[in-house]
């Protein structure tokens, strides 16, 4: 079966690089935040085009750490997107915050501007924009309102790595950005790990702090902060793969001309680039009604598929009574019933991109198109 994606695949292509930095940091003796840790922080730094970034332990702990930067805390809230991973709404569970939940647009499965525009409010603290399956949110608008109301914009880059607006990279557009670099992520480390990005030398270096029990420097903490620190080992792995982030994103974009085109022919809905945005398609999702049928099918002809995802955050028992939902999530409520992932890695061979064509052409000939 193709799998969806393959963080094994990618480890085997860099083995050999990999096995280098990892002896590397073994004989150094530094095994938590050291100099492998500074340099991937200065060369993300520099390929999102911001003077800071700070490597944590994973995103979930970055977005919270970050909305502590931002001092935010219990009593305010947050507006995000229910159409998105758990971790983005348990973060701000974690700092004590209000989830706010709204719709996406239909075309994107991304934050809505206008939306966001008729629930923002004076007790909003922060918007999180997720760069849902690696396309950017529609920034321009959403940072517009932010702005005219001084609230601070945090962008989910998760799966969005290298993904941009206009030449600006995800991850600039806002205050802060979060990218996970969980195994299976457009830049993925080999075990948990996650980068923030800021231009502010003042949030970084608060950042550096509460990743660190708020140490200013040792034993002497100006607050509380927690323990979020990445290690050397990952942090190596992670420098080896950035240098490869730009192609392996060709490389995926090139996989899904391959995908649309063949999807056009059928008549299938495919997933939207808009005009002037760049993808960095993490996911390659596409929507019908009876994905299960669909499921089954490609799966007979070895094509793994999976759902991106199948519960919305507000329709999850552990989220039900400590979100707040604002206005209706019908784009969400039946984007979650229809979405599902095509396999979407780099290194899918080119017999395997011919095999899941072919596989997709059978499926949908014979289906409902
Ligand atoms: C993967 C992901 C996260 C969570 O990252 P962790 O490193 O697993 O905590 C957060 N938000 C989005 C959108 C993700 O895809």
């Amino acid at each position: 079966m193709i799998p969806v994606s393959s963080p094994l695949a990618q480890t085997i292509r860099h083995s050999k690089r990999i096995q280098e930095s990892v002896d590397r940091v073994l004989a150094s003796g530094v095994y938590v935040l050291g100099p492998e840790v500074e340099a991937l922080e200065r060369e993300f730094a520099q390929f999102i085009g911001v003077s800071d970034c700070v490597a944590v332990g994973n995103a979930t702990d970055a977005l919270a750490l970050s909305l502590l930067a931002l001092d935010v805390g219990p009593g305010d809230e947050v507006i995000t997107v229910s159409m998105t991973a758990s971790a983005t709404v348990s973060a701000i569970k974690m700092v004590g915050a209000l989830p706010v939940l709204i719709d996406v647009e239909p075309t994107t499965l991304t934050m809505d501007p206008d939306i966001l525009r008729s629930a923002i409010s004076s007790k909003t603290r922060a918007v999180i924009p997720v760069h849902l399956y690696g396309h950017p949110a529609e920034m321009n608008s959403i940072r517009e309102t932010c702005d005219a109301f001084g609230v601070p914009l945090l962008e989910d880059c998760s799966q969005a790595h290298g993904a941009s607006i206009g030449g600006c990279r995800v991850g600039s557009l806002g205050k802060i950005g979060v990218f996970s670099c969980y195994p299976t992520k457009n830049l993925g480390a080999l075990g948990d790990a996650a980068l923030i990005t800021t231009a502010s030398a003042d949030l970084a270096a608060r950042l550096r702090r509460l990743r660190q029990y708020g140490w200013e420097h040792r034993n002497f903490s100006l607050e509380p902060g927690m323990n979020s620190r990445l290690d050397e080992v990952q942090a190596a792995i992670l420098r080896v793969k950035l240098e490869h982030l730009d192609a392996d994103n060709e490389r995926r974009n090139a996989i899904a001309r391959e995908y649309l085109g063949a999807l056009w022919d059928l008549g299938a809905e495919t997933p939207v680039i808009r005009q002037g945005f760049s993808h960095a398609f993490h996911l390659f999702v596409i929507r019908d009604r009876d994905r299960r049928r669909l499921q089954r099918r490609l799966a007979r002809s070895n094509v793994g598929t999976s759902v991106h995802y199948p519960y919305a955050i507000h329709e999850q028992p552990g989220f039900v009574d400590c979100v707040q939902v604002k206005g209706p999530l019908g784009v969400t409520e039946s984007a979650t019933k229809s979405v599902f992932s095509l396999p979407m890695f780099p290194e899918i061979s080119d017999d395997d991109v011919k095999t899941i064509v072919r596989a997709l052409e059978m499926t949908l000939e014979k289906g409902s198109y």
